[in-house]
């Protein structure tokens, strides 16, 4: 019988999470890995979110890998085509291909403590490897509210991040559900098109202009010919968002002004003042995601669209009806509802050192050390994981922090010797849990009056990092063995491990 596959690193996950870990792996040396994606292309989120509108809320300088520049970023804030293209990009300069396993969906993953390695089934066959790195996303599987009667709705029906473009919307009556950052860009773009747009909000987010642009020739032709100004781009962007995380973090209160500028931003488009009534929040700036459009409050200005100011609870046939009793028949529902992200859905799939899985491990709210391990999870760890999210700035940031941590896990592995593990202690990430929590306490997301999906059911953020990119940077430039334990195959012995 043929040999099973060994590989040194599993990725899961092709997104800027999964491609950054691989050129990061090619660059520390490693390359006996494999990438393993459930979808047939690279891209996670900017592949699987192609509805109209779909753009980034941070600007495309900074919205990209440190490590490949893009000088030629079109506009400002780029659409997602431009940004899938860029991941491909990537996928192709660092020869990435190779590495890559496409239509193998990570079905279950068990760690074998005798042979200190994980056991991997896949869709498309089986695998062991010594360290996984689950890059599975934060916003990567869709949610969809139990709504009683959506079963024998006769229409249309499917969520933002899975858009059928095969539906031609044109004149049809659409309910749209939910009112977050991927509902604001799809109502601009298809209120044109359909014939009535009945928008169910359950709670009204706050939304700042958004001040796009095409990026003009000039200045693509300056980011080519000198990159360092491509790179002060870049310095600006981040320096700016960095200096906001104090009034987020520290000084909730200090968000006043912004919310009059927000209220100012609506006021130009709605004129109406019940409509503006219904859009104006009742919870702090920053609480929940800040959104940006220019065209979503005009859009919502226009006849053919009605806002319930309810969320959605039953489908009798095809009429909708909201919690406040409106009803409204339509043809087409779109559920812009966002994702499971507190209850991340690969933690189902992990079976630890201690036989039971990371989701009944993170019953009581998911927690890792510096976001990345969980304690009884031995060399397995998440990019993006739990208090990792920016309420204000570039993911990228982050994952290229975790990234630095994952490739110093590798190298203390590989100073350690041998067939090693490392397993965080509990201690550890009880310890850095409790400083996280303890800061989040004075921040806006929890002191905002508002629920989001920053917080898990409990009421917990568990989502969020509650400080600035350079602190987080720091905090994960280095593995400190102090808070992990190190395991030994059998024949070894089992050792602490002393800094
Ligand atoms: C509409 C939208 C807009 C956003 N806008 C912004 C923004 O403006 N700024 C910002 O900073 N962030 C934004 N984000 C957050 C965004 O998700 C992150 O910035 C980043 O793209 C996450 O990258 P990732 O690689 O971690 O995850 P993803 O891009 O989600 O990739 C995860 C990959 O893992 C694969 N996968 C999942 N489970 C399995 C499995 N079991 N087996 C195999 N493969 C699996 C998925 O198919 C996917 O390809 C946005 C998210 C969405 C949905």
């Amino acid at each position: 019988m043929a040999e099973r596959e060994h590989v040194r690193v599993a990725v899961i996950g092709s997104g800027f999470g999964g491609l950054g870990a691989a050129v990061r792996l090619r660059r520390e040396g490693v390359t006996d890995f494999v990438v393993l994606e459930r979808a047939g292309s690279v891209g996670g989120t900017w592949r699987d979110n192609s509805y109209p509108g779909c753009a980034c809320d941070v600007p495309s300088h900074l919205y990209s890998f440190s490590f490949a520049p893009h000088p030629d970023w079109p506009r400002t804030f780029s659409g997602q085509e431009h940004i899938r293209a860029y991941l491909e990009h990537v996928t192709d300069v660092f020869h990435l291909r190779p590495h890559i396993r496409f239509d193998s969906e990570v079905k279950m993953m068990t760690w074998d403590g005798e042979k200190l390695r994980w056991e991997i089934e896949t869709s498309s066959g089986s695998l062991s490897a010594d360290v996984v790195v689950s890059a599975t996303g934060p916003l990567s599987d869709p949610k969809v509210p139990d709504v009683p009667g959506l079963d024998s709705f006769p229409g249309k029906v499917f969520h933002s991040a899975r858009w059928d473009h095969d539906y031609d919307l044109r004149g049809k009556r659409v309910a749209m559900v939910g009112t977050g950052a991927s509902a604001i860009q799809i109502v601009p773009a298809i209120q044109p098109e359909v014939g009535r747009l009945t928008l169910f909000q359950r709670t009204p987010p706050w939304v700042m202009p958004r001040v796009d642009r095409a990026i003009s020739g000039v200045e693509r032709a300056l980011h080519r010919a000198l990159p360092f100004t491509a790179q002060a781009r870049r310095g600006l962007l981040w320096g700016i968002r960095e200096l906001q995380v104090q009034a987020f973090t520290k000084h909730p209160n200090e968000l006043g002004f912004v919310e009059q500028l927000a209220k100012r931003n609506m006021a130009r488009a709605i004129k109406d003042p019940a409509l503006r009534a219904k859009l104006t929040p009742d919870y702090r700036i920053g609480c929940k995601r800040i959104l940006l459009s220019s065209t979503y409050y005009p859009a919502l200005a226009r006849p053919n669209v009605d806002v319930v100011a309810s969320g959605l609870s039953e489908i009798r046939g095809s009429t909708v009806v909201a919690a406040d009793g409106s009803e409204a028949e339509v043809d087409a529902i779109i559920f812009g509802t966002g994702f499971h992200v507190t209850d991340m859905p690969i933690a189902e799939r992990v079976v630890g050192a201690e036989g039971r899985t990371l989701a009944e491990a993170w019953k009581g709210g998911m927690e890792s050390l510096r976001g990345a391990c969980a304690a009884g999870f031995p060399n397995w760890m998440t990019i993006i994981g739990p208090n990792t999210g920016l309420g204000n700035s570039s993911m990228i940031l982050m994952i290229e922090s975790q990234l630095n941590y994952m490739a110093d896990f590798l190298r203390q592995l590989d100073v350690l010797g041998g067939r090693a593990a490392l397993d965080a202690r509990t201690s550890a990430v009880d310890a850095w849990n409790t400083r996280v929590q303890e800061r989040m306490k004075r921040t806006v997301w929890n002191t905002g009056g508002c629920t989001s999906w920053y917080l898990d059911p409990s009421g917990r953020n568990t989502t969020i990092w509650p400080g600035t990119t350079t602190e987080f940077r720091r905090a994960t430039r280095q593995v400190d063995l102090s808070e992990y334990e190190l395991l030994r195959a059998p024949a070894e012995q089992k050792t602490e491990v002393d800094a």
